[in-house]
């Protein structure tokens, strides 16, 4: 308050045009210092983190956690002031997951950590004990053809038994030198043998489990370790009757070894999901209008949709978090923006970026008055690096619009300009195929591909939430200048680097549909 009254006097005493830039850059440094201290000292990240990751949980594409976190952010952009609403992009097959429970029950007894994978059958209401059987190493198909009827009756273990639970970090820290590289050779053999006795099933990793249904398999069990102490990854299952489950290392090695040293181990699973037939799916869009360029666009953009191994804390609640308190703040310190500010909740990304996708289909309007996006989806670390994702003349306004992030933030970032369009990893890429200036805000790892992507462990626990106020303040900053700024962002696209394996011309990635309707063969 102060300072905006004394630079009120100092206007008053320089020529007019001069006073005009000198207002519009003391104007936003003035907002800029609001926002910083909006973001610091108000911050709603850990409200946001809590009702979204601890009551809603994952979100999963056609579950109805999904639906209820889509209504959830419409009532909190609401509450705030800004117009909200979920559209509909498609459909999906709709599945809650219920309560997973895996016993060893001989021959003794102990809890296992595990659950089904996403989309997994039931073992319809009740729970199902069993004896275990290994994938057998066969000559061939035809042997494997042959065996197929032991498993009637049984769990089918399908996974390779890691020899260490521990991560090579650990391994690198303590072990010596010669043990760590034996190690590492008899792992390599034993994970080329185990793909082999994969493959001489004649199955693939997608058509073993529906075989082995098929052939009276109670039930499919696997381990699909995560490189890192106590986490896995969790994914979808592949069979349409029985359960698949996926149980952590230390207790799959233990089933494992109990079967194939001959003890009949026997394993109770209840796994108690729900199928829900095909549901409408959403993204939830937010929307600030502007005031003078109403039909140009400045977007935050975070896919909404989640595993649901864990609650989908960093892959994308963070992403989520950090647009959501953007706009928040936004809204707040600069309701009347010169162009229209939106934000995306994508669905459905991790099947392909299929609410992105359908988005930029449906609104070639707001592609076309696109003048940047901003995106973020990888992990709770602090933006560390922006590319130019190939415009030629990116390095104009992202340069321009960076030198005046606060240096606390800008600091830790490295760009990249023109840079290249990339391989698509998320809904960023979605808009740079339709040809329109979208950004990938990314993140310093915090061991996001071990730990958290995909995980059992991707938890409220792992958020860093200085790092989080930190890209709030970017993305925010960010959003107001590219809103503000007198000039309309340039689409252009640089020649692309010519590919050392073909010869060929680097080629700028072609728009892909989306998948409309899903989870469904
Ligand atoms: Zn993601």
């Amino acid at each position: 308050m102060l300072i905006a009254r004394y630079l009120g006097v100092f206007m008053g005493l320089v020529s007019c045009s001069l006073a005009g830039i000198l207002n519009a850059q003391n104007n936003d440094s003035l907002i800029i210092q609001r926002i910083v201290a909006e973001a610091n000292q108000n911050s709603q990240l850990t409200t946001l983190a809590h009702e979204l990751l601890d009551v809603i949980g994952p979100r999963l594409v056609g579950s109805p956690k999904m639906q209820q976190a889509n209504n959830w952010a419409v009532a909190k952009y609401k509450g705030w002031g800004i117009d909200s609403r979920n559209e509909k992009w498609g459909e999906w097959r709709g599945w809650d997951r219920g309560i997973s429970h895996i016993d060893l029950v001989y021959p003794r007894v102990k809890s296992l950590e595990g659950m089904q994978l996403a989309w997994s059958p039931s073992t319809n209401g009740k729970a199902v004990t069993a004896e275990t059987i290994i994938v057998p190493d066969l000559a061939d198909s035809v042997a494997f053809d042959k065996w197929l009827p032991a498993v009637k009756g049984k769990f089918v273990l399908i996974s390779m038994n890691q020899p260490t639970g521990r991560p090579d970090y650990n391994w690198t820290e303590f072990a010596t030198k010669e043990s760590f590289d034996k190690m590492k050779q008899q792992r390599a053999a034993q994970t080329e043998a185990w793909r082999k006795r994969i493959a001489k099933t004649g199955y693939t990793a997608r058509t073993l489990p529906l075989a082995l249904e098929k052939a009276g398999a109670l039930g499919i069990v696997m381990s699909n370790w995560s490189q890192g102490f106590g986490v896995n990854k969790i994914f979808s299952a592949y069979t349409k009757k029985v359960p698949t489950i996926d149980i952590s290392l230390e207790d799959y090695g233990l089933v494992y070894r109990l079967t194939e040293n001959s003890q009949k181990p026997k394993m109770s699973i209840r796994a108690e999901s729900k199928e829900m037939g095909m549901v409408p799916t959403f993204n939830t869009i937010a929307e600030i209008k502007g005031t003078e360029k109403p039909d140009e666009y400045v977007m935050l953009s975070a896919h909404f949709d989640s595993w649901d191994g864990a609650s989908g804390a960093t892959d994308n609640g963070t992403g989520t978090f950090t647009m959501m308190e953007a706009m928040r703040i936004l809204k707040k310190l600069y309701p009347n923006p010169k162009r229209t500010i939106l934000v995306g909740h994508w669905g459905s990304e991790e099947q392909g970026l299929n609410g992105s996708r359908a988005f930029v289909e449906d609104h070639p309007e707001i592609v076309k008055g696109l003048q940047a996006l901003f995106n973020q989806d990888n992990g709770t670390g602090r933006v560390s690096s922006i590319s130019g994702q190939g415009f030629l003349n990116s390095y104009s306004y992202i340069g321009k619009w960076l030198s005046k992030v606060p240096d606390s933030v800008r600091s830790h970032i490295t760009t990249s300009f023109p840079g290249s369009p990339g391989a698509g990893g998320s809904d960023f890429a979605s808009f740079v195929a339709a040809g329109a200036p979208a950004f990938s805000l990314s993140s310093l790892s915090w061991s996001y591909g071990n730990y958290t992507w995909h995980t059992n462990r991707d938890t409220y626990d792992k958020i860093v939430f200085d790092d989080l106020r930190n890209n709030v303040i970017l993305t925010a900053v960010l959003a107001y200048l590219a809103s503000e700024d007198p000039t309309t962002t340039s689409r252009e696209r640089s020649i692309l680097p010519v590919n050392p394996r073909t010869g060929e011309p680097g080629q700028w990635p072609e728009v892909r549909k989306a998948t409309r309707k899903g989870g469904v063969d």
